[in-house]
Parts: structure tokens; C-alpha cells; sequence
């Protein structure tokens, strides 16, 4: 990895972060008269912890993780929004696969930064020789989404080793799905590599998208930037209180992880007995990328039927195809009783 200096923003680096009133005294106890707030008795009169400390450390013994390596953000998508704005300037690039998650397109128009796309083959695996011949100097972030959104499959390890290694920029592993994969992720690399940031989610495994959480895992001289320059309170009170709550019950969590897991092959064989279908791609994640003889009109017909899934059609390589999220086993069933009849139909 080259210099910190050269991956993140001069003006980045020397500017000096809001001093919160929080900074001064960490404590619980006390008399507050530093913050402006109203002291009126209601249960978030008071702003929240700016760094999360109870939250933090909950997903560190989770997700066995130092805490001083984990930053958060309002959604995994303030956090891709975050590492564009401390990395990227003029003439700066960000390189992505071709297809994936249309957040990392959007977070770079928004900040006026030139996305790069590396094409995935018709099996949505990566060309790995096209890749690192667009790969160059000027690329500060690379977005790899792994378990990949829209197909669901995952990356090699030897792969991303490589681009650690080769890259001059910051390497941004996106599990958002990693939960329903049977690989291991990318988590235990964070130490060794510096320019490493494996980003999960609250939203899908761990059943709270309405939460707005996202996590980092990263190398401490970022998190610390990361700190620097996102909104002190990112993270409401209740939002940290609930996301608290959420993660008490592991146990349960897991299980219905594991559940999906298994509605997901049910999900696959029944869809694959449909003669509607065509194709169904291996998934790792909690959806399926399913090609259809016509999805233009099979997406209409379940919209009729109060079905919603997503076209992915006019992504690149997913001609006729629709992204299926597994749902409950009701709803699965309901799906595919449906789809039955339009098959008949
Ligand atoms: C759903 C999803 C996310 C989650 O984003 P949040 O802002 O945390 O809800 C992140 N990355 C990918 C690839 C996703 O599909």
C-alpha cells in the first residue's frame, strides 16, 4: 500500500474535526451545561455517544473485531459516500465491477468522481486480466461487493490478495450479505492490510434496514478519518438504542439466518421446476438472480398480482432477468404458486 498521504485528501488530512461537547468528558454522571441542550426530563433531550461506545462494543465481541478498527455510519451508505469524499478529488478514479450495487455509481456521480467499470463475465465472475489492465494509479477507492448484489456470487480470495497488493488506493470489500454466505469473509485480513475496508450492514442479515446502520471494518489510522469527517452525531440515540436491542438475541438471529439459507434452496428447486425459467444463478446471498423468457412481462404480472421483486434487465449481462429476495416461507410459496398459474396462463 503506498503512503496514507497519497490515498486520502490534503484537505482532508489537515483540517481539524468539530470539537463535540461530548470530546471533553466521556463520563455518564455529571451536570451538562456544555451542549445547549434543554434539560427538560424526555428520554433524548440529551445528543447520543458521537463514537457509539456501547453499540461498538457489542459488534466487536460479535464479530470478534477491536473496536478501535470499527466506525459506523447512517447506513453502509453514508459510509460509501464518506470514503469517496476523503479519498477523491479532481482527476481522482474509483474502480467497480460491472454489475453491482448502484450505490457506488450514484456516491460517485454525486461527488463528481469518474466510476471505471470492470466487466464480469456471462457467469458474473470476475476477467481478472481485463480488471487489473483498467486498474492504474488513479483509482482511490475499489468497491468489490462480495457476496455480489445482483447474482449473489462471491469473489476469490486469490483475487482480492492481488488487488490488496496492487492497488494504490483503498480495496472496499461490501458484504452486506456475507451472513448468508458459507465462505468466511474478508474480516480477519483487516489487520494486515491497511488498505482493507470490509463494509457490513444491520439491513439484511441482521433484520434492521429500518435502523440505518452500517459498519466498517478497517485499519485505525481510517477509522480515524472516517471520524474526522463524518456529522458527529450520525447515529441517533434510539437508533444506537435499538440496534442494541437487536443484537441480545444472537441466537434467534442466527437462526433465522440459517432458515433463509434453507427457503433459499427450496426457493431454487421450485423455481427451477417452472418452465418460465431459464436460468438461476448461484447465489451466496439472500436473493436469487433468475432468468426468464420474457421478465419484462413476468415483472408485470407479478406487480398485477401484488408481487414485487427487482429487473435487473438492463444491467449489464442480466438480460430477462429478475432479483428475488427469499422471503418467508409463505411468501416464497405464494411466489411460486403464482408463477405456476402464469405459466399455465
Ligand atoms: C443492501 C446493500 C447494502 C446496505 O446498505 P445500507 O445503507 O447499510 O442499508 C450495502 N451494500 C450492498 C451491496 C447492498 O446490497
Amino acid at each position: 500500500m503506498k503512503d496514507i498521504s497519497t490515498i486520502i485528501k490534503p484537505n482532508i488530512l489537515s483540517m481539524n474535526p468539530y470539537s463535540s461537547a461530548r470530546d471533553e468528558y466521556t463520563g455518564h454522571d455529571g451536570v451538562f451545561l456544555d451542549a445547549n441542550e434543554n434539560p427538560h426530563p424526555f428520554d433524548y433531550a440529551r445528543y447520543p455517544d458521537p463514537y457509539q461506545q456501547d453499540l461498538k462494543n457489542r459488534i466487536s465481541a460479535i464479530r470478534k473485531v477491536a473496536v478501535k478498527n470499527i466506525f459506523l455510519g447512517n447506513g453502509s451508505d453514508e459510509i460509501i459516500d464518506l470514503l469517496i469524499r476523503c479519498t477523491c478529488q479532481a482527476g481522482d478514479r474509483i474502480l467497480t465491477l460491472d454489475p453491482s450495487y448502484g450505490m457506488y455509481k450514484v456516491s460517485a456521480a454525486i461527488n463528481d468522481i469518474t466510476i471505471d467499470l470492470a466487466p464480469l463475465d456471462t457467469q458474473f465472475t470476475v476477467k481478472e486480466k481485463q480488471f487489473f489492465q483498467k486498474l492504474n494509479a488513479h483509482h482511490k477507492l475499489i468497491f468489490i461487493c462480495s457476496p455480489n448484489n445482483p447474482n449473489g456470487g462471491i469473489v476469490s480470495k486469490t483475487f482480492v490478495e492481488k488487488l490488496l497488493q496492487q492497488a494504490s488506493g483503498l480495496v472496499v470489500i461490501d458484504e452486506a450479505y456475507i451472513d448468508f454466505s458459507d465462505e468466511s469473509g474478508f474480516l480477519p485480513w483487516i489487520d494486515k492490510y491497511k488498505n482493507l475496508v470490509v463494509l457490513q450492514t444491520f439491513s439484511k442479515s441482521w433484520a434492521a434496514a429500518g435502523l440505518r446502520i452500517g459498519m466498517a471494518f478497517t485499519a485505525e489510522w481510517l477509522v480515524a478519518i472516517l471520524n474526522k469527517v463524518k456529522p458527529p452525531y450520525n447515529i441517533s440515540a434510539p437508533t444506537q438504542q435499538l440496534a442494541l436491542e437487536r443484537l441480545n438475541d444472537m441466537s434467534k438471529l442466527e437462526a433465522s439466518i440459517t432458515a433463509i439459507k434453507l427457503e433459499r434452496e427450496v426457493l431454487k428447486i421450485a423455481l427451477s421446476k417452472l418452465p418460465v425459467v431459464e436460468k438461476i444463478f448461484p447465489s451466496e446471498a439472500n436473493f436469487l438472480l433468475v432468468r426468464f423468457q420474457d421478465a419484462d412481462s413476468v415483472m408485470a404480472y407479478l406487480l398485477e398480482q401484488k408481487i414485487i421483486v427487482r429487473n435487473r434487465s438492463t444491467q449489464h449481462n442480466c438480460q430477462n432477468t429478475l432479483r428475488i429476495s427469499v422471503g418467508t416461507k409463505q411468501e416464497n410459496l405464494l411466489l411460486i404458486n403464482k408463477l405456476k398459474e402464469y405459466n399455465n396462463g
